[in-house]
């Protein structure tokens, strides 16, 4: 049996395509989603892998989530963070809770995801920690104070883990994309993605989930061991300053 992975919001879009790049390694899978059971129940029947409901904003459902994971698949040795919400709104008119949320969701429910992990894959002297940032926690985007704050706060959080995890063979790394064709991206107007978005990828396009998870299954194989506090962007060549 191979190695367990963990992947947040692993029902669809990026996550999706994640879990199944995992499974098609031969990793043992479980996807978790926020509430969208009939994505995740059509999800599991199409791919044959297991989905469970948590809210990665709780820590106390995040532990008990992840020990049910465990009991169901073993030791988990590999985690993906990927799990995210946006709450866009110009920083004049974003509210309290708009911030509240995207922290809450993004930048706490990393920690959430990692920390009830960290114990066992210190005492097994293996880890493989991916978390998925943004492009926009990179450059910053106008109209997302908030996320850009959890996307750059989660580049802190896997360069203080790497130097943290590296002696006990434990890596953290993080990947950035920039504008993947999800759910997230197509529920912006598509007038202001031909004429505004687009425009700004060189590669003339949007990413595929696809490309996304093939920098994850790179990351998290026995292969990558002293890759450790690494940013990968895969971001058609948006360069930014
Ligand atoms: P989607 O909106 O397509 O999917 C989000 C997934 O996260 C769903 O499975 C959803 O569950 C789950 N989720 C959301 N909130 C919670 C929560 N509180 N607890 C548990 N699960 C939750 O997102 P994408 O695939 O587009 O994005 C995935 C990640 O990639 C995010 O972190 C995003 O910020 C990042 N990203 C995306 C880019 C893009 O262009 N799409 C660009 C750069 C970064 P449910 O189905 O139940 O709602």
């Amino acid at each position: 049996m191979g190695r367990t992975a963990l992947v947040t919001g692993g029902s669809r879009g990026i996550g999706a395509a994640i879990s199944k790049a995992l499974k098609a390694e031969g990793y043992e899978v479980a996807a978790t989603y926020a509430g969208n059971t009939e994505k995740a129940e059509a999800f599991t029947a199409e791919t044959g892998i297991r989905t469970y409901k948590w809210n990665v904003a709780d820590y106390d459902e995040s532990k008990a989530g992840i020990a049910q994971v465990e009991a169901d698949l073993g030791p988990i040795e590999i985690v993906v963070a990927n799990a995210g919400i946006t709450r866009d709104a110009m920083f004049h008119r974003m509210t309290p809770e708009q911030w509240k949320e995207v922290i809450d969701t993004n930048l706490t429910g990393v920690f959430n995801t990692i920390h009830p992990v960290w114990p066992g894959m210190r005492d097994r002297k293996f880890g493989r920690i991916v978390v998925i940032s943004s492009i926009n926690g990179q450059k910053g985007q106008a109209g997302q104070v908030n996320y850009a704050a959890t996307k750059a706060g989660d580049l802190g959080i896997v360069k203080s883990l790497a130097q943290e995890g590296a002696r006990a063979g434990i890596t953290a790394n993080a990947v950035c994309p920039g504008y993947i064709g999800t759910e997230m991206v197509r529920a912006i107007p598509e007038d202001v993605l031909n004429s505004k978005i687009i425009p700004q990828i060189p590669a003339g396009r949007l990413g595929e989930p696809e490309e996304i998870a093939r920098c994850v299954t790179f990351l998290v194989s026995d292969d990558a061991g002293f890759i450790n506090g690494s940013t990968i962007s895969a971001n058609g060549a948006q360069f930014f300053v």
